[in-house]
């Protein structure tokens, strides 16, 4: 196996993640410091974080819809 000097260095999938970064809990909206969230589902392609484990249940759950802050209210 060649030895390569210009592989991409692996700290490049922790810039994505920034402890600091301000993040939304879907839930609630609530919005709240990547480093301070534990409570958090992984995707695919992403992470989403949550304020307290109430509301991570409450996305994982099948009844779990996100809420449409554009249409309060009632369906016609
Ligand atoms: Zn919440």
């Amino acid at each position: 196996m060649a030895h390569l000097v210009n592989v991409t260095p692996v700290h490049v999938s922790i810039e994505t993640t920034d402890p600091e970064e301000l993040v939304t809990d879907p839930v609630c909206g609530k919005e709240l410091r990547r480093h301070d969230s534990k409570n958090m589902v992984f995707r695919e392609t992403e992470t989403t974080y949550f304020c307290g484990k109430e509301c991570q249940q409450e996305f994982l759950s099948p009844t779990y819809k996100p809420r449409d802050h554009h249409k309060p209210g009632k369906a016609a």
